[in-house]
C-alpha cells in the first residue's frame, strides 16, 4: 500500500536514487532539502526518469516552524531521513556545525513527527558506528562507538531515536546502517557529486578516470588482508534504494519499535581489486600510486547482512563490476557533475 513519504536529504545521492524507486513502489514522495550538499539541477533529471512531477520543499529542516507548518499541511505518513552532512575530514575541522546539522534537523523532524502522529521513520546511519576494532563480518549487536565528530553523529542520533521510541512505544523506526554505497541510476544522469576532490575511494577514481585527478593515491598496502590494501563492503547505490524500500514495508508490519539492519553485501573488496574493476569498466588502466596509510583507516569493514536477508527478504544483487560500471556511465556522461543551473 502506497504512503505519504517525506524524503528528507531527498536530493542527494543516496535519496535522489531511493526516490525513484519509493515512486516505482507506488508510494507518494515529498522531498525536502536545503541543497547544502546538492544540486537543484538533480530535480529535473529524477522527473524525467520518472515522468512525474517532483514536490520539492526547499529548506533547513533546523527550521523547526517551517517543518511543522509542512507536517500541517501534508498528510505525511512515513519519513525517510538522509539529510546531513557527511564528511569524515570535514566534521573533525568543523564539529559544531556538524553536531548542529545532523543532530538539530532530526530534533526538529522528531518534534514535527511527534506532535502530528507520525509513527514511521527510516534513520540513515553508517557502519561507522561500529568504531575501530569490531570483527568482519559485522553484526548488528557489536557495540557501538566512534573516531570522529560525524561518527558520533550517528552514534548518538540512533541513541536518541531508542529513546524516543521508549517514550513513544507506537513509533516504528528503522535505523539502516549503510556499508559503502558506491555506482549510479543506470541512465547515468543521476549519481554521486562530490563537492572539491572527494575523500572516497569510488569518487576518486572516477576523477582519475575522467581527468579531472592526475592519479589514485592507495592509502596503505601493509594490511593484514591478502593483497595488503584494505577491505569494505562496496554497496550499489540501487542496493541500497531497494533496502528503504524494504525497511519501509517492513514498519507498517513489525511489533518492535526500533529495528537496526545492515545494509551491505556481506563482501570485502579491497582497494586494488575496485581499482582493476573500474579499469575494466573503462577498457584502459588507471595511474596509481601506494602511499602511507591514512589516520583513522581500519583494515577490514564488511557486514553480516543476514539480518536484512531474513527480516527485510532484501539482498544486495550487483557485483562490483556493475558498480564500476554505472558510476564510470555517469561519471563519464557528467564530467563535471551535476550543472549549476
Ligand atoms: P548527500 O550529502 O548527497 O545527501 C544529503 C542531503 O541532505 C543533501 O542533498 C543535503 O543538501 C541535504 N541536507 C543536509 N543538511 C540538511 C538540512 N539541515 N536540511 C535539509 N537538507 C539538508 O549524502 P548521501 O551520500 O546521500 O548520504 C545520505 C545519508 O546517508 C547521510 O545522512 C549520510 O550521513 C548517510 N550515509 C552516507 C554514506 C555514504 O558513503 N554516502 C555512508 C553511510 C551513511
Ligand atoms: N582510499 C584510498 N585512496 C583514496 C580514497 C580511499 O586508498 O583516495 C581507501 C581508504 O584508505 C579505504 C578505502 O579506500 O581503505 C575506502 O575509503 P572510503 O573513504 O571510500 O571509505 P571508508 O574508509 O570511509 O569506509
Amino acid at each position: 500500500m502506497g504512503m505519504r513519504v517525506l524524503v528528507c536529504g531527498g536530493a542527494g545521492y543516496i535519496g535522489s536514487h531511493t526516490v525513484i524507486q519509493l515512486l516505482a513502489a507506488g508510494h507518494d514522495v515529498l522531498i525536502l532539502d536545503n541543497f547544502a550538499n546538492s544540486k537543484p539541477a538533480v530535480i529535473k533529471r529524477l522527473e524525467s526518469i520518472t515522468g512525474e512531477h517532483l514536490r520539492v520543499h526547499a529548506f533547513d529542516l533546523r527550521d523547526a516552524e517551517r517543518t511543522e507548518r509542512l507536517f500541517d499541511h501534508e498528510q505525511i505518513e512515513a519519513v525517510i531521513h538522509f539529510a546531513g552532512h557527511k564528511a569524515v575530514g570535514e566534521s573533525v575541522e568543523k564539529p559544531l556545525e556538524y553536531y548542529q546539522n545532523n543532530l538539530g534537523s532530526t530534533f526538529s523532524l522528531l518534534r514535527a513527527m511527534e506532535r502530528h502522529g507520525v509513527t514511521k521513520l527510516v534513520f540513515s546511519s553508517s557502519a561507522t558506528v561500529y568504531g575501530e576494532n569490531a570483527p568482519v563480518p559485522m553484526t548488528e549487536d557489536l557495540p557501538t562507538s566512534a573516531t570522529n565528530p560525524y561518527g558520533w553523529t550517528k552514534v548518538m542520533i540512533e541513541q536518541v531515536l531508542r529513546d524516543v521510541a521508549v517514550a513513544q512505544p507506537d513509533q516504528r523506526i528503522a535505523i539502516l546502517r549503510y556499508f559503502n554505497p558506491v555506482g549510479a541510476h543506470r541512465s547515468g544522469t543521476i549519481g554521486e557529486d562530490p563537492s572539491g576532490i572527494p575523500n572516497n575511494l569510488l569518487p576518486y577514481i572516477c576523477q582519475v578516470a575522467v581527468g579531472r585527478l592526475q592519479k589514485l593515491r592507495v592509502f596503505g598496502d601493509d594490511y593484514d588482508t591478502p593483497d595488503g590494501t584494505a577491505l569494505r563492503d562496496y554497496i550499489h547505490v540501487e542496493d541500497l534504494a531497494a533496502g528503504h524500500v524494504a525497511a519501509l514495508a517492513r514498519l507498517t508490519a513489525t511489533e518492535r519499535a526500533v529495528s537496526t539492519w545492515n545494509l551491505g553485501t556481506g563482501n570485502g573488496s579491497s582497494v586494488l581489486e575496485m581499482l582493476h574493476a573500474f579499469e575494466r569498466a573503462v577498457g584502459r588502466t588507471l595511474p596509481y600510486e601506494i602511499v602511507g596509510r591514512r589516520a583513522g583507516d581500519i583494515a577490514a569493514s564488511f557486514a553480516d547482512p543476514g539480518r536484512a536477508r531474513a527480516e527485510l527478504g532484501w539482498k544486495a544483487t550487483h557485483t562490483i563490476d556493475d558498480m564500476c560500471v554505472d558510476s564510470w556511465r555517469w561519471q563519464s556522461q557528467n564530467p563535471n557533475g551535476y550543472p549549476d543551473a
